[in-house]
């Protein structure tokens, strides 16, 4: 079994095109020959996508940003309470809504759902997520603490953490540094939510992006940590990226059955992924299986 546990989809296809143009990869500096996906990112798009790679199921997820992004009031370095932005608390539920439809209409589709500290209390976004886990089959949440501009210590988020720990479902973090420096997402301070929560079933992205160097430590310190191999792979050989020998060492010493197979689609086909993954050296064929689709397949309680 062949699992995607990081893809994103999109309403229309313009909406899937507004975002892969407006976040263009910087963070591994140069490399040609980088495959991207041709597809827009449309429900539609992700099905062939999946079909296309030989993927029984993916994880649909993406985060909640505002318009601008906007910096947390007062140069604080969390968002304050009562939430900011609370006007937009209608759409945060209705996108997490059309995440849990799509599910119900597809049951390869998995719904990752989101919070945002800006819109939501920390108390609100909790019994918003236990209530979509346990009436709207939510299986997993997705956070990016650099386009939700905090830190993941954010008080508005930790109660989020335990819900997400006491239903054991898993909580995909954008991982990797960010262009201010700011640190909003660097493996350190994501894995430190663990000392808080030390349940939380956190999902790395990208293995620490243009941070990977720093996870090998992270990694060893937390246990309980899962990484997925997105865009990662896809850059192999990048100036601020790890080259194909180097994801595998560090996958290796992480513990193959911690990490997953993901492909951030509609950046990047899922094909293009696996394959990617295949390519890794050092690899049995029952490690590629692991990461591939059966450790998230544990991970998910996908039989
Ligand atoms: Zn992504």
């Amino acid at each position: 079994m062949r699992i995607d546990t990081h893809m994103h989809l999109y309403a229309s296809a313009d909406e899937g095109l507004r975002d892969t143009t407006a976040y263009p990869i910087v963070e591994y500096g140069r490399l040609d020959g980088v495959r991207f996906s041709s597809r827009a990112g449309t429900v539609e798009d992700g099905l062939a996508a999946l079909a296309e790679a030989g993927m029984s199921y993916a994880a649909v997820l993406r985060s909640y940003e505002l318009p601008g992004l906007p910096f947390p009031p007062g140069g604080e370095r969390h968002w304050p309470v009562p939430p900011a932005f609370p006007e937009h608390a209608a759409r945060l539920r209705a996108y997490n809504g059309w995440l849990c439809s799509l599910g119900a209409r597809h049951p390869e589709l998995l719904p990752f759902v989101t919070v945002n500290p800006a819109v939501m209390s920390g108390r609100e976004s909790a019994a918003h997520v236990d209530e979509l886990v346990c009436d709207h089959g939510a299986r997993g949440m997705k956070l990016h603490t650099i386009a939700i501009r905090t830190y993941p210590d954010d008080p508005g988020l930790r109660p989020v953490f335990e819900v997400a720990a006491d239903a054991g479902i898993p909580i995909v973090v954008h991982s990797g540094p960010d262009i201010r420096g700011s640190g909003w997402a660097l493996p350190a301070a994501l894995a430190a939510i663990l000392d808080d929560v030390p349940h939380a079933p956190l999902v790395l992205a990208h293995l620490g992006g243009a941070s990977w160097r720093d996870v090998a430590a992270v990694a060893e310190r937390h246990p309980a940590l899962r990484f997925d191999l997105s865009e990662i792979v896809n850059w192999a050989g990048a100036p601020n990226g790890a080259t194909a020998d180097e994801i595998s060492a560090l996958v290796h010493r992480i513990g193959t059955h911690r990490v997953l197979c993901g492909s951030d689609f509609p950046w990047y086909d899922p094909a293009d992924t696996v394959a990617a993954v295949e390519a890794l050296p050092g690899l049995s064929a029952r490690q590629r299986d692991d990461i591939l689709g059966l450790n998230a397949a544990r991970l998910l309680r996908l039989a």
